[in-house]
C-alpha cells in the first residue's frame, strides 16, 4: 500500500468570528514533496497555513501530521514536531542582527547544530552570509525574506511552510528564492508546503498544487497539469 501523507488536512473549516475563511478543505502533502496552494487575495491561503500551525485553530475537520492528530495542538507543540513556518510579511526580529535572528531559529535545539546549520544557510543564501552583523530591520525586503526562510531552516524542519516568499520582490530575487527552495527539496528531500499568489513560479516549482477559491479547494493536480489548465491560465496566469 501507499505510505500515508506526512500532512493530511481533512474537511477543515476555520472561522474568524462567524465568518468562514476555510470551508471543508482537503489537502495532502507527502514526504519529500513540494506542494503549492495558489489563489487570489483573500482566498484563505494564509489562513490554511496558520491553521496547520495551530493559530487560528480549525473549528471542524482534522489535521494529521506524521500520523498524529495536531488539530488542537498549541503552536509551540507543533513547532517541536519539526514543522517550521516562514510567515507572510517576513517577520524577522528587526532590532536583532541577522546572526541573532538565526540563533533564535536554532533555539529549538538549544543551538546544538548552530555552527553546522549556519554554514548551510550561508551557502544557500550568500546575501545573508554577507550581512550577519547587520540589523535585520535594515535589510531590503528580499534580504529579509531570505533571512526569514533561513531562520526557519535553522530549526531543522521536516516540513517547511512558506507563506508567499515572493511577495513584493523583484523577479531576479524571486528566482533566487525559488531556486533555493528547489535545492532544499532536491538535496535534503525536505517537504515543502508553499502558499503563493505567484502561480506561475509556484506551479513550475511544485510537484502538485491546489487552487483555493473563497475558502474551498476547487482544483488540484500536478504542477504541470495546473499550468496547462485553461481555467487556471485564465484566472491566475494571464498577464502574470
Ligand atoms: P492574501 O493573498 O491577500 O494574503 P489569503 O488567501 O492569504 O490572501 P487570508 O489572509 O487567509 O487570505 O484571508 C482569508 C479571509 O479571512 C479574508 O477575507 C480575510 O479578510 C479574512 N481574515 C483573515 N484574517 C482575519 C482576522 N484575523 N480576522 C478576521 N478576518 C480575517
Amino acid at each position: 500500500g501507499r505510505k500515508p501523507p506526512l500532512l493530511a488536512v481533512r474537511d477543515v473549516s476555520t472561522y474568524y468570528g462567524s465568518v468562514a475563511a476555510l470551508r471543508g478543505v482537503d489537502l495532502d502533502v507527502a514526504e519529500g514533496e513540494i506542494v503549492t496552494l495558489i489563489g487570489a487575495n483573500g482566498a484563505g491561503k494564509s489562513t490554511l497555513m496558520m491553521t496547520i500551525f495551530g493559530s487560528p485553530q480549525a473549528r471542524s475537520g482534522t489535521i494529521t501530521y506524521d500520523g498524529r492528530d495536531i488539530t488542537r495542538m498549541p503552536t509551540h507543540a507543533i513547532a517541536r514536531l519539526a514543522i517550521a513556518q516562514s510567515p507572510e510579511g517576513r517577520r524577522v526580529f528587526p532590532r536583532m542582527s541577522v546572526y541573532e535572528n538565526l540563533q533564535m531559529g536554532a533555539a529549538l535545539h538549544d543551538g546544538r547544530f548552530f555552527a553546522e546549520d549556519l554554514e548551510k544557510v550561508c551557502v544557500l543564501f550568500p546575501r545573508v552570509k554577507e550581512r550577519l552583523n547587520q540589523r535585520a530591520g535594515t535589510m531590503s525586503g528580499g534580504e529579509q525574506q531570505m533571512l526569514a526562510i533561513a531562520r526557519a531552516l535553522m530549526s531543522r524542519p521536516r516540513l517547511l511552510l512558506l507563506d508567499e516568499p515572493s511577495l513584493g520582490l523583484a523577479p531576479l530575487v524571486v528566482k533566487g528564492i525559488f531556486d533555493a527552495i528547489r535545492e532544499l527539496n532536491r538535496t535534503e528531500g525536505m517537504t515543502i508546503f508553499l502558499v503563493e499568489q505567484n502561480a506561475y513560479h509556484a506551479l513550475k516549482l511544485a510537484h502538485r498544487g491546489y487552487v483555493l477559491v473563497n475558502g474551498r479547494v476547487t482544483m488540484s493536480g500536478t504542477g504541470r497539469a495546473l499550468l496547462d489548465d485553461p481555467n487556471v491560465q485564465a484566472a491566475y496566469l494571464e498577464g502574470g
